[in-house]
């Protein structure tokens, strides 16, 4: 049997008396990819934001490979191996691509002392690796602020696997992107799956047929089913609330 690497246990979040989260209840094996899918409101980003340590439950728990992460900062949960890309990209676009990705393979270091100073060969490595991986390889060396909005995703994406995280989370990947670079996206996501475990939420519909493989569907703070995306989209309670059927 594979080991839980979420655990969220009739989590509850309150904003003065109104609950974003009411009793949620999940759970993600190992090596899992996700997408949870919802309406506008239906609770997503409080759930990452529950998993980041952003938001603390009102009642509940929230686990991560077995350990509890109520009362940990959010630095503290990026440091267990959690690492969330949100919707915006948040490269430094005056840097390259390479300076970017080896930036995040040691943020405990001085950025200075990493932009200067040579890094270890086994971390070059890494970073030419990602950079193939990320399909940027033939841009590493120009600045980030020539890259495409897809671009610039990929490249944040990159950054977050440049931390070596056990689970990524990542909010809306493909809004405002072309439909090439949504299905490279998916592509991209769809490697990283192999040796990640990857929460996904997405309006996308299409992107979300070429990634799920296993469907979440949130709805007024609560988990509503959950499934195969031929599973959740033939679900008449999905049909009623989300799609609006
Ligand atoms: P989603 O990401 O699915 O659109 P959210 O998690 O952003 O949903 O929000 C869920 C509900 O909680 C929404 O009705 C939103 O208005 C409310 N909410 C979220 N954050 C706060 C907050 N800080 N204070 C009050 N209400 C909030």
């Amino acid at each position: 049997m594979s080991a839980k690497i979420l655990d969220i246990e009739n989590v509850t979040v309150s904003f003065d008396g109104f609950k974003a989260l009411n009793n949620l209840n999940f759970s993600m094996d190992e090596g899992e990819l996700r997408v949870i899918i919802g309406p506008n409101g239906a609770g997503k980003t409080t759930f990452l934001d529950v998993i980041t340590g952003k938001v603390q439950p009102t009642e509940g728990k929230a686990r991560f490979k077995g350990k509890d992460l109520s009362k940990r900062s959010e630095h503290e949960i990026s440091r267990l191996g959690i690492g969330r890309k949100f919707q915006t990209p948040r490269v430094y676009l005056n840097l390259t691509p390479r300076e970017n990705l080896e930036l995040s393979c040691n943020r405990s270091k001085n950025v200075f002392a990493t932009l200067f100073q040579k890094l270890p060969s086994a971390e070059r490595r890494t970073v030419g690796g990602l950079l193939e991986t990320i399909g940027l390889a033939t841009k590493a060396d120009i600045p980030a602020a020539l890259l495409s909005h897809g671009e610039k995703q990929w490249l944040e994406i990159g950054m977050l696997v440049a931390q070596s995280p056990d689970l990524l989370l990542v909010d809306e990947p493909v809004a405002g992107l072309t439909d090439e670079e949504t299905a490279k996206t998916g592509e991209l996501l769809l490697s990283l799956a192999q040796s990640h475990s990857i929460v996904v939420i997405e309006h996308d519909m299409e992107f979300v047929r070429q990634i799920a493989r296993q469907v979440t569907v949130l709805h007024e703070g609560s988990v509503l089913c959950e499934g195969t995306m031929g599973e959740v989209q033939n679900d008449p309670r999905v049909i009623e609330v989300y799609l609006g059927a």
